[in-house]
């Protein structure tokens, strides 16, 4: 195999984004092309100079790292006999160069379908070709959000179009209404697993079908429903062209649950009876649920759905009725809408929320579904959400961690590697701090000078740094912080030079609330006390995000409780020493034991209260907790100039939160409890 063989198939699998010395070896390329494209091996591929691929030193590298992604490839992850997955969601994170994510949905299903690879499971993940992303955020002198749909090339990413032997695209039909909407696929390889990505914008299909595939989270009810036709009847109907076999079928969000009325068709053509088809069906189905937010969960009016779905419904045989009760609480209420989760927890034999809390407030949340049971035993339970580590570790962290606990990435699963962490002195750990932080201020350097919002960095390398990074949508409530400005004031001029806040965050288009809040952080960044300090970082995506939970200090998460349903950010951050404040929800309630961070509020304020009352009592408690806990014990420093109390902290962070918040676990707890059929199903 010649060097440039091993390097195409390199750059076709994205392997790469977890593996650091792939990337720096399609950086030696051609850094220029590569960094232009937002870290894109297959550009700096197509772009490789000529003396770079010559030379000798590279071309040993391409070999090694050739030698170590086949060995990957190759060696079992101990769950190849498991389940075959065919798994289904509408947004992907795999890397800052695809953008088919918006938020923490897709962030965490990449992550999911990198864990797949990694322990061998059979797993194929279904999505949409977001050409256009969600979108990219740019802002006028005001500080408004404007948002801009540049379009990927096609030829610029590892997707290969799915064809047939002749090589003719394959090529799958469904029906919104009555009119054909035609599908083909790209396919994009993720390590073992395979991701077949949805695609409708060819010359196939007439424009307003064409344009389905193009953004994610844009557009009307229709738009939404048509682009759930096509991610679950669609997708349903591409693995079956592609020969496709599947023991389970993963529903990861209610978007993608029409797959169920494909499953329930093919089970009513091979002659069984509706109920005896729906039994069927959930045998093979399991749903998870993101959404406390009861605006949230996807809805479409009666007369959107009978329409849209026209000619399902002919293909199922069956009346308005029946069908819209698929997706109904109430089957007889004729205003009623159609749920997508409904439908989702209607034909899957499990389902699951993504944290205990979110399992709890889910269980309450659909209890009405189940009336005849207690709310304890309404059949949702959770598996908490975990990170892909080998995603999200820093290259320093690789090394601070190899060099400090040995070999982590085999290890991971063992306490007593991440136990190790206290035999590291507190110099070590401080000098890793400080070179994470030192290493994200340059980052924040680089970023503000192409940014479209004026900002001026004057980060401080010892400062106290805090993060808040994540969509903003209102109930993240991200200006919490500043509820009251003054105070805050106070802190930054009483502790000068010595604390600093960096923000990043996308608000939805039509969100003018979470715009407001870009708005008044961005007014907040131009007054004196806090220019240079506080800072707006623009386009928030999964390059920022990682090195924000690099080099930050403290991750600062403060949602309405019970709103969050999991979060990972903040699991980010444990891996590199940063420690945690947040709200106790989504995933922390489980993470938090007192010395591994620190909780704003308590877990009695769980009902939702009035929302402005809770604002306030929240913003309290994070001013004293900031002002009592967090800066004193960050300033408490030993004659060697160390926050020891702190860097105790640290350890316990890293050793009590890195697996239990990874994605390794959290794919084994869904193998062990979602994905192996019950026992009693097996008879
Ligand atoms: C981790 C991550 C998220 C999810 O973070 P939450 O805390 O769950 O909101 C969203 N976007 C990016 C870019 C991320 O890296």
């Amino acid at each position: 195999m010649t060097p440039q063989d091993q390097l195409n198939e390199l750059s076709k699998n994205l392997w790469w984004s977890w593996n650091p010395d792939a990337l720096t070896l399609f950086t030696r390329l051609n850094r220029h092309a590569f960094q232009s494209h937002r870290n894109n091996p297959v550009v700096a591929l197509k772009y490789a100079k000529k003396d770079a691929l010559e030379d000798p030193y590279v071309i040993e590298q391409v070999d090694s790292v050739y030698r170590k992604f086949r060995r990957y490839m190759e060696e079992p992850g101990g769950q190849e006999d498991g389940p075959r997955v065919s798994y289904f969601c509408m947004e992907y994170g795999l890397h800052e160069s695809m953008p088919l994510y918006s938020g923490g949905l897709g962030i965490l299903a990449g992550d999911h379908v990198k864990a797949a690879s990694d322990v061998g499971l059979p797993f194929t993940a279904v999505g949409l070709f977001i050409r256009e992303g969600y979108f990219r955020q740019y802002f006028d002198d005001k500080g408004h959000q404007h948002d801009d749909y540049p379009a990927i090339d096609v030829t610029d990413h590892p997707v290969d179009l799915v064809t047939d032997e002749e090589g003719n695209a394959i090529v799958v039909t469904v029906h919104s209404g009555d009119e054909p909407v035609r599908i083909r696929a790209f396919r994009m390889q993720v390590g073992k697993s395979t991701l077949y990505l949805l695609d409708t914008d060819f010359s196939d299909n007439p424009y307003w079908i064409r344009f389905l595939t193009r953004r994610l989270y844009q557009g009307d009810r229709i738009t939404r429903i048509q682009q759930e036709i096509i991610l679950g009847i669609g997708g349903l109907r591409m693995l079956r062209a592609l020969g496709v076999e599947t023991d389970v079928y993963h529903m990861n969000e209610g978007h993608c649950a029409f797959l169920t009325l494909e499953l329930l068709k093919e089970e009513l053509q091979k002659g069984r009876l509706w109920g005896q088809a729906c039994e069927e069906v959930r045998r093979n189905c399991v749903f998870t649920t993101h959404t406390p937010v009861p605006a949230g969960h996807d809805r479409f009016a009666p007369d959107q759905f009978n329409w849209a779905m026209s000619t399902m419904r002919q293909e199922l045989g069956v009346d308005e009725t029946t069908l819209l009760s698929l997706g109904r609480v109430d089957e007889n209420d004729a205003a009623e809408e159609f749920t997508m989760t409904i439908l989702g927890l209607k034909l899957a034999r499990a389902a699951n929320g993504v944290s205990k809390l979110n399992g709890e407030v889910a269980r309450r949340q659909w209890h009405h579904l189940y009336p005849d049971r207690p709310v304890e035993e309404v059949p949702i339970s959770h598996v908490t959400n975990g990170i892909h580590l080998p995603t999200w570790a820093s290259p320093a962290s690789r090394t601070f961690l190899r060099v400090n606990l040995g070999s982590w990435t085999n290890d991971r699963e063992k306490q007593s590697t991440w136990d190790k962490i206290d035999q590291v002195s507190d110099a070590a750990i401080w000098e890793y701090r400080r070179k994470l932080r030192q290493n994200l201020i340059d980052f924040v350097a680089r970023e503000v000078a192409h940014q479209t919002l004026p900002q001026e960095s004057l980060l401080n390398p010892r400062a106290l740094t805090i993060g808040f990074a994540r969509r903003f949508a209102t109930y993240k409530r991200a200006p919490l912080l500043f509820s009251d400005v003054e105070r805050v004031a106070d802190l930054f001029c009483k502790h000068e030079r010595n604390i600093q806040v960096i923000y990043a965050g996308k608000a939805h288009p039509k969100d003018e609330g979470g715009q407001a809040f870009i708005r008044q952080i961005y007014e907040l960044s131009q007054r004196p006390e806090f220019k240079g300090r506080l800072i707006f970082l623009e386009n928030y995506n999964m390059e920022i995000g990682r090195m924000l939970v690099s080099g930050c200090d403290v991750w600062l998460n403060n949602p309405r409780r019970p709103y969050e349903a999991s979060g990972t950010s903040g699991q980010k951050i444990a891996l590199h020493g940063g420690l945690n404040l947040s709200i106790l929800d989504g995933w922390w309630p489980e993470g938090y034991d007192g010395t591994n961070g620190w909780a704003i509020g308590n877990e009695a304020s769980h009902e939702i209260k009035n929302p402005e009352i809770q604002d306030a009592e929240d913003a309290e408690y994070l001013y004293s907790v900031l002002e009592q806990q967090v800066l004193p014990m960050f300033n408490n420093r030993g004659q060697d100039g160390l926050p020891h109390e702190w860097i105790k902290m640290i350890r316990s962070s890293i050793r009590s939160l890195t697996y239990q918040f990874s994605a390794h676990r959290m794919i084994l707890d869904y193998v062990n409890q979602l994905y192996h059929a019950p026992v009693d199903e097996l008879a």
